[in-house]
């Protein structure tokens, strides 16, 4: 299968991936984790993506696209994956629609996180992400680890994004707004778009996607 994920911040794409990625047998592709990874290797796209991210900007595209694309050519995409975060504004949309079509490929869901604005701020805030594994995420009120600032699952440390920040959050729902939502319209237009709730336990949100998904698929 190939699907894309969308959703506000702090809906939950990144554990959502990780799990249907999974079950799906398919690589989870998050353009966020792939510019982190470039940052702490100190790499120049590291370098030229780092100033977007701290400011809760988009990435430009052409730096963004060419990444995407380089990920999507690696054999373990070959047969499906599920993208996380990308795309995140039209031109990207229109970007991989043609790179898909020159590969004589197409996706097969767009999957809708939807979680309310109040929500949203109240989970990033508190939001703690382990440096090992970005779908090992946690809160300090709601999720909290069994040791302050380590991860239940690995041990590895906990951390707040710089991008966390309450401010920063502010400016990503914005752009989220204003670049990423379109590009459901976008998709509804090709009949590919499941909504469906992001509100609720880990486990109860997948199997919710795992159902929307296989409808869709028989749609
Ligand atoms: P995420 O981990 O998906 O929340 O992404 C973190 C940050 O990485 C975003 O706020 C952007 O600055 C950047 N980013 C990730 N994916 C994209 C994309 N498709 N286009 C532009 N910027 C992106």
């Amino acid at each position: 299968m190939r699907i894309v994920l969308v959703g506000p911040p702090g809906a939950g794409k990144g554990t959502q991936a990780a799990f249907l990625a999974k079950n799906l047998s398919i690589p989870h592709i998050s353009t966020g984790d792939l510019f982190r990874a470039n940052i702490s290797q100190g790499t120049d796209l590291g370098k030229q993506a780092k100033a977007f991210m701290d400011a809760g900007d988009l990435v430009p595209d052409e730096i963004t696209i060419g990444m995407a694309e380089d990920r999507l050519e690696q054999a373990d995409a070959v047969e499906g994956f599920l993208l996380d975060g990308f795309p995140r504004n039209e031109f990207q949309a229109r970007a991989l629609d043609a790179y898909m079509a020159g590969h004589g490929i197409a996706l097969d869901g767009v999957l809708d996180l939807e979680v309310p604005e109040d929500e949203v701020v109240k989970r990033i805030a508190g939001r703690r992400v382990c440096r090992n594994n970005s779908a090992h995420v946690f809160h300090v009120q709601y999720s909290k680890p069994a040791t302050e600032g380590v991860c239940d699952v690995c041990g590895g440390e906990l951390y707040q994004r710089s991008d966390d920040g309450e401010d920063k959050v502010r400016n990503r729902i914005e752009v989220y707004h204003r670049e990423t939502e379109p590009i459901i319209d976008y998709y509804k237009q090709q009949d590919l778009v499941v909504t469906i709730s992001a509100l609720g336990p880990v486990a109860e949100v997948t199997q919710r996607a795992m159902d929307a998904l296989r409808a869709g698929e028989r749609r």
